[in-house]
């Protein structure tokens, strides 16, 4: 199977059309991916299939949920190699979207890869979440804020919720097994100002893996206290 079999084939199972478009700024990311990950260290996975199953198809799961309409602010947090929030991005052009990431040369390689494809309304910054969550600018100002593969989910909603409307969503993308980081983030989901509405389990197209999509909406706005600075989101999650 070619790669853009498994990329056509992979979007239909989860009940996208995937256009000649979107094809060829799949294939311009994945090119400069691999270029870039000969010198830096973008990400782990650089087999030409698993770069369509894991990072391309996965990233669009959270598209099955129908919570991302068009036109929404979205901000994905440490964002690494663009996932999941570049494939989004390329998925649906209506979005306006935010990849955050503290790796300086991640957002150089984002940079780029958002030039070449010509994509407009997305920027790549290079910050921390727990900083830019206190600048007015981005502090409740998503419609969605998105994360993979970051932190565990007391620490991510500390990053993520801040950026959030009150009746917007963070949506965590998990593996299969979360029942105990999630007993484990009640506290902090609540004191953030968000409330559990649904996991939602996927299975990953051309492969045999589970994910999990756990849905935070927020309901109240978060204290201004939060998020909390000096690495204590990590160090001592709420
Ligand atoms: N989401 C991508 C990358 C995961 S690796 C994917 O699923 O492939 C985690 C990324 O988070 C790294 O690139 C790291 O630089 C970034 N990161 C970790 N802590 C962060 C923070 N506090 N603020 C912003 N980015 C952070």
């Amino acid at each position: 199977m070619t790669d853009i079999d498994t990329l056509i084939k992979g979007a239909k199972e989860l009940g996208f059309e995937i256009g000649e478009e979107e094809i060829c700024m799949f294939k311009s990311y994945k090119e400069l991916l691999r270029e870039w990950n000969q010198k830096f260290n973008i990400t782990s996975i650089t087999d030409d299939i698993e770069i369509d199953i894991k990072h391309f198809i996965d990233s669009i799961t959270p598209l099955t949920l129908g919570l991302v309409k068009n036109d929404m602010k979205l901000i994905d947090i440490g964002t690494g190699g663009g996932f999941p929030g570049l494939p989004l991005k390329i998925m649906n052009k209506t979005l306006n979207v935010v990849l955050l990431d503290s790796t300086k040369k991640k957002v150089n390689f984002l940079d780029i890869v958002i030039e070449k494809l010509g994509l407009n309304n997305i920027e790549a910054i290079h910050g921390r979440a727990e900083e830019l969550g206190r600048d007015k600018n981005y502090r409740e100002k998503f419609d969605i804020a998105i994360s993979r593969a970051v932190a565990s989910l007391n620490t991510l909603c500390e990053y993520c919720l801040p950026f959030v409307k009150v009746g917007g969503y963070f949506i965590s993308m998990k593996g299969s097994d979360i029942e105990e980081e999630l007993k484990e983030a009640k506290n902090s989901i609540k004191t953030l100002g968000g409330r559990l509405k649904e996991v939602k389990l996927i299975n990953i197209p051309l492969s045999d893996i589970k994910h999990s999509l756990i849905i935070i909406e927020k309901i109240k706005e978060t204290p201004t206290k939060y998020p909390r600075g000096g690495g204590k989101p990590k160090k001592k999650p709420l």
